[in-house]
């Protein structure tokens, strides 16, 4: 049976997928008065223990701080969850360390936040709307997103339910079933990329005091070249340690010895941290996850679906944006929710003509972002580069915001900040054209 049950004056949606952003995107539609229902593959959260694979925390930033605002729970998060880390803590192979500040000017920082924590406040928070309704076990297995249905395959009992809405969110990630079937329409773009490096998590333990064992106000990095680990702070003062390196690179690490000898020649500061015993459980216990990215366009199909989040633009993790840019995906549909009057047609395809410029670029900028931490932060020019970005942001805050800066600290488009980037390298190359010029006649004047 169809079950398209409808309150005047409001639209009838649903959202296929009731992770991060299927869920702050009810939010939002909830508070316009429309009514949501949100159908998830997985059993609902609250009742499930932490599966492991993906990742355990997340770093959130303006753009996430935003959206969890707007849905009136920034504060929750960030007071009683939240744990601030205030820049990146640089491990020397030595075990020596040293802290590169994100914001040395307003000492603005990221925060990390539990992803199973963050969801559930979400979904918890969605219970107090009588127009938001969750099906959990719900698995999207068909789509015809020109009428408007859906049918999902309840994965507790095996019934098919078939549904319709006026308008479908395709919420559901990276592999999203809602794209697959946008897929078959005409004139529709999609890349999916597997980078060469994948991850694995690890723990470092609290103490046996129950407290940190590393400084916990930073984002931890071990930059080796072509690899890194980093490490993010949990609130029960363990750390979620992730290993990105090549495929090629974990298979060969096929043995206890091999892995020992690898952690002592790379992270040897680590070993003592995360225990030899839990290293060789941990790492032998699961197995690397692949990273892709995901590009694709038009987001919409009329005005009946829509794409958000992951579905639409998955991107590599080393900018700690993908979540941030799903909940900037709702703040602007809300935006245009609130511009065109709940006109469909409307709000659908200038979200789709405009949202794709910004997320190509955040895409590609994760994927440089990847080189900057595990190789280009160790190297002098990376300092003096940095050194002269922050100095100058310093003097001309309105004008010089640095590339970091402005992807994390500002919700200025990811197109303009990384043109922003282009016009700042231009000057850079000039100062130091004209500093070199200088130092050199300077000399051979001093020596004539
Ligand atoms: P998802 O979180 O994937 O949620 C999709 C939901 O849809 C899931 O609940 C799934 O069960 C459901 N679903 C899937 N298929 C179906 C179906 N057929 N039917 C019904 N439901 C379905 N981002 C940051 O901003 N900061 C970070 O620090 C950060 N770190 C990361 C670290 C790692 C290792 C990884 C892999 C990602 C990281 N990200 C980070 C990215 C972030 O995890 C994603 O961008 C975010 O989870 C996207 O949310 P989403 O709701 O779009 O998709």
């Amino acid at each position: 049976a169809l079950n398209n049950e409808h309150a005047k004056g409001s639209l009838d949606i649903a959202i296929v997928g009731g992770g991060l952003v299927g869920s702050v995107e009810a939010l939002y539609l909830a508070k316009r008065g429309h009514n949501v229902r949100i159908y998830e593959y997985r059993e609902d959260i609250r009742k499930t223990p932490q599966v492991r694979g993906r990742s355990i925390n997340l770093a959130l930033s303006v753009r996430g701080r935003r959206a969890l605002k707007d849905v009136g729970l920034e504060q929750h998060i960030i007071e009683e969850h939240g744990i601030p880390m205030k820049g990146r803590r640089i491990h020397r192979l030595d075990g020596s360390t040293y802290v590169i500040p994100y914001d040395a000017r307003n000492n603005q920082c990221i925060y990390s936040v539990g992803r199973n924590y963050l969801n559930a406040s979400l979904l918890k928070e969605s219970d107090n709307y009588e127009n938001v309704t969750k099906y959990f076990n719900h698995k999207l297995i068909e789509a015809n997103l020109q009428k408007g249905t859906l049918t999902f395959l309840k994965t507790d009992t095996k019934e098919n339910v078939d549904v319709k809405a006026d308008l479908i969110i395709g919420a559901d990630g990276a592999f999203s079933a809602v794209r697959k079937s946008m897929m078959k329409q005409p004139l529709f773009d999609y890349t999916q990329k597997y980078i060469e490096h994948g991850y694995l998590e690890l723990c470092i333990p609290a103490d046996e005091q129950g407290s940190f064992q590393m400084p916990a106000n930073y984002l931890h990095i071990w930059p080796r070249g072509n690899f890194m680990m980093i490490a993010l702070p949990n609130q029960d003062c363990s750390w979620t340690v992730t290993l990105f390196m090549p495929f090629t690179s974990f298979k060969s690490i096929d043995t206890e010895d091999k892995l020992l000898a690898f952690f002592e020649k790379y992270f040897p500061d680590s070993i003592a941290l995360i225990g030899r015993k839990k290293l060789i459980e941990d790492f032998f216990g699961g197995s690397p996850s692949p990273l892709v990215f995901v590009k694709c366009r038009p987001y919409h199909v009329e005005d009946k679906a829509l794409l958000i989040g992951d579905a639409a633009h998955a991107v590599v993790p080393f900018y700690g944006q993908g979540m941030n840019a799903g909940f900037e995906d709702c703040t602007i549909l809300d935006h245009l929710f609130q511009k065109y009057n709940d006109d469909l047609a409307k709000i659908l395809l200038e979200f789709s003509d405009t949202r794709w410029i910004d997320t190509f670029e955040i895409c590609d900028l994760a994927l440089y972002n990847y080189i900057e931490m595990r190789d280009l932060v160790t190297r002098p020019s990376y300092r003096i580069r940095k050194a002269l970005d922050d100095l100058i942001y310093w003097l001309l805050p309105d004008i010089w915001v640095p590339l970091y800066n402005s992807v994390t600290f500002t919700t200025m488009p990811y197109s303009e900040c990384a043109k922003n980037r282009q016009w700042q390298n231009k000057v850079l190359k000039y100062i130091f054209t004209v500093l070199g010029v200088s130092t050199l006649v300077g000399v051979f004047y001093a020596f004539k």
